[in-house]
């Protein structure tokens, strides 16, 4: 079985009007802004799933700063992962300094996701205080959390295939 246990789905209304969906959300901005940057919903990952002879791959969200951008992209994940059952599973992105970030966390699970992620602090050094309670969470549904690390330095990294 292949599995490609990281990639990255969008609603559709996000590929469509992603200059709306920067307003506001710098580290989506300097990913996403360009209208070059690929993004895919779950239909176009599955078709390259096919293509690739890929089994099941994760796909995770984006750390939004806005509690409804979060809540609009895991209710996607959600309805892609009851969509795609058999091909893929979801993780709940939530930004964890946001105040709401463990409710949507707990929603999401709730919701049929299966952990959260990816869980990214692109500015800042890691929020270890405010991932705390997304660390217990993950633990008590015994589901996995996933993390991306990078040095809050240097110049934004265009999404641009080679
Ligand atoms: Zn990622």
């Amino acid at each position: 079985m292949v599995v490609d246990a990281h990639t990255h789905i969008f609603p559709p209304e996000m590929l469509s009007d992603r200059a709306r969906f920067c307003e506001g959300e710098p580290a989506f901005a300097a990913i996403y802004a360009d209208p070059e940057a690929p993004m895919v919903t779950a239909e176009g990952l599955v078709a390259a799933m096919d293509r690739d002879q890929v089994d099941v791959s994760w796909a995770v969200g984006f750390p939004w700063l806005k509690e409804e951008n979060a809540r609009l992209h895991n209710d996607y994940l959600m309805a892609s992962v009851a969509q795609f059952p058999e091909r893929l599973r979801g993780l709940a992105a939530v930004h964890p300094p946001q105040a709401w970030a463990r409710r949507e966390a707990e929603r999401a699970l709730a919701g049929g996701l299966h952990g959260l992620g990816e869980i990214a602090f692109y500015d800042t050094d890691l929020n270890v205080k405010s991932l705390a309670p997304l660390c217990r969470l993950s633990d008590e549904a015994d589901r996995p959390i996933l993390l991306h690390t990078n040095e809050p330095v240097g110049t934004g990294i265009p999404a641009r295939r080679p």
